[in-house]
C-alpha cells in the first residue's frame, strides 16, 4: 500500500537543517512537499533534548549557532527567538584549563614571544600544516591527542586541508568563534527545527532506502543521507567517526567546569575526546535555580551504522570514493544528493543552510 499520494512534487529525505531548509523553500514557493525522516524526530543533528533536571543537552553533540551572514541570521531568527550566547572552550593541558583555540598568552608563557612555527613550506598532510602554525611542544599538547582520539590514525594521514577549522591567536580573546552573529535558539534547537517544518507534511520513523517502492515524486528526490548507503555501499563504504555519550548527572554538585566544553588532548589523560557540562548553556539565572550539573563525555569511534555517521573522514582515498558516488548520483535526473550526510562534508549550521538555500534556488 503507497503511504503516499502519487502527487508529491518534491520527496525530501531527512528533517535536518538541509532538508528543512529546502522543504521549507519549496512549501513557501507553492510547491507540493513531502518530508520522509527515518528518526522518530525532526531536526537531523542539530536535535535537542531537556534531562530531568531541567536542563537542556544536545543529543547529538554540542552545537553552538554563528554565522557571519545577515541573510541567513534573518533566515533563521524568523522561526524561533535566539538569545546571545558565544560559546568559550577550554583544553585541559598539564593540569590548567587553557584557552582553545591556543592563546597568545600560552604561547608567550611557555616558549616566549619570540616562537616560530615548526614548519615552513607546502604542507602535505594535516600534521605538517599544523606544524606550519605553531611549535611542535604546543602541537604535541593540543593538536596531536586530540587528533588521534578523534579520527582514531596519526594525525600525518590525514588531509592538510582539515587546517581550516583550525587558529593560533595572537591575542588572549576566549571565544571559540568570533563570528558576527551567535545564539542559541531560546526554546532549544528540537523547537526551531519543529517550527521551521510547521505546516510540510513530515513522516517520521520511516526509512526511504526500506520504502523506496512505496514513494514517487513528480519532480524531484532529494536525498540528505549517506550518498553511499543510498547506492547499497556498492563501490564500498566511505568511512566516518562518531562519538559515543556518557552522560553523568551530579545531583550534589552545582558546577564542575569553567566553560561549556572542555577538551581532552593528552592520550595519557584517557580515551574520551571533550566533557560537556550543559548549564553554561542555560542563561546564567536559570541555571543558578538548578541544583545539581549534567556532564557529557564523549568517546570518539568509527560507525558501521549510517544512523550514527557524524564526521566525514578528512583523507584523499575517503574523498576519491565520494567523487564516484556523486557522478553517479548526477547522472540520475530528478534525483538531488546533498546535505553534510550527502555530499561527504562537514558543513556548519549555516553553511548546511546556505547551501540549502543556494540548492533551492536552483530547483523548478
Ligand atoms: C558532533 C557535531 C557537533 C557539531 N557542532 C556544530 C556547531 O557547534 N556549530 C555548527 O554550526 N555546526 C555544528 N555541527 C554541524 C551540524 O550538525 C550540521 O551542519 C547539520 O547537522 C547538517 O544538517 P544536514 O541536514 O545536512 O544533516 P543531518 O542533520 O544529519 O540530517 C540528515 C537527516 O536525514 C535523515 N535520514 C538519513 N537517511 C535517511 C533515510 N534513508 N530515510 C529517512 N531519513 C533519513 C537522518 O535521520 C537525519 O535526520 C556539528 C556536527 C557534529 C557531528
Amino acid at each position: 500500500m503507497p503511504l503516499v499520494p502519487q502527487y508529491t512534487h518534491y520527496l525530501i529525505i531527512g528533517s535536518g537543517l538541509t532538508g528543512a531548509t529546502i522543504a521549507r523553500i519549496l512549501h513557501d514557493r507553492g510547491e507540493k512537499v513531502l518530508v520522509l525522516e527515518r528518526r522518530e524526530h525532526v531536526g537531523g543533528n542539530v536535535h535537542d533534548q531537556v534531562h530531568p533536571s531541567g536542563i537542556r543537552y544536545h543529543t547529538y553533540g554540542p552545537h553552538y549557532f554563528r554565522t557571519n551572514s545577515p541573510k541567513i541570521w534573518a533566515f533563521v531568527n524568523r522561526f524561533v527567538a535566539f538569545r546571545p550566547f558565544r560559546a568559550s572552550l577550554k583544553s585541559w593541558v598539564d593540569g590548567r584549563y587553557e584557552n582553545w583555540p591556543i592563546a597568545a598568552d600560552y604561547l608567550n608563557r611557555t616558549i616566549g614571544p619570540g616562537w616560530q612555527p615548526a614548519f615552513q613550506g607546502q604542507a602535505a598532510n594535516f600534521e605538517a600544516a599544523a606544524l606550519g602554525l605553531m611549535p611542535r611542544l604546543v602541537y604535541d599538547k593540543f593538536v596531536y591527542g586530540y587528533n588521534y582520539k578523534q579520527w582514531g590514525v596519526a594525525p600525518r594521514s590525514l588531509g592538510a586541508d582539515l587546517i581550516k577549522r583550525f587558529e593560533v591567536r595572537t591575542n588572549n580573546e576566549p571565544e571559540l568563534s568570533l563570528h558576527q552573529f551567535q545564539g542559541l535558539p531560546e526554546l532549544g534547537y528540537a523547537a526551531w527545527m519543529q517550527k521551521m517544518l510547521e505546516g510540510i507534511p513530515v513522516l517520521c520513523g520511516v526509512d526511504y532506502l526500506q520504502n523506496r517502492s512505496d514513494f514517487s515524486a513528480r519532480k524531484k528526490v532529494i536525498f540528505t543521507g549517506p550518498i553511499d548507503e543510498y547506492f547499497g555501499f556498492d563501490l564500498g563504504r566511505l568511512q566516518y567517526r562518531s562519538q559515543r555519550r556518557e552522560h553523568t548527572y551530579l545531583p550534589a554538585t552545582d558546577w564542575v567546569q569553567p566553560v561549556v566544553q572542555v577538551n581532552n588532548p593528552s592520550l595519557d589523560a584517557g580515551p574520551h575526546i571533550r566533557t560537556l557540562e550543559w548549564k553554561h548553556l542555560l542563561p546564567r539565572e536559570e541555571a543558578e535555580k538548578i541544583r545539581g550539573t549534567l556532564l557529557t563525555r564523549e568517546f570518539p569511534y568509527s560507525p558501521s551504522e549510517p544512523s550514527e555517521y557524524e564526521y566525514p573522514f578528512p583523507d584523499a582515498a575517503n574523498q576519491a570514493l565520494y567523487q564516484q558516488y556523486q557522478a553517479r548520483a548526477k547522472a540520475i535526473p530528478n534525483l538531488l544528493i546533498c546535505g553534510r550526510l550527502g555530499e561527504y562534508r562537514y558543513y556548519d549550521m549555516d553553511q548546511a543552510i546556505g547551501r540549502a538555500v543556494v540548492l533551492a534556488g536552483r530547483i523548478g
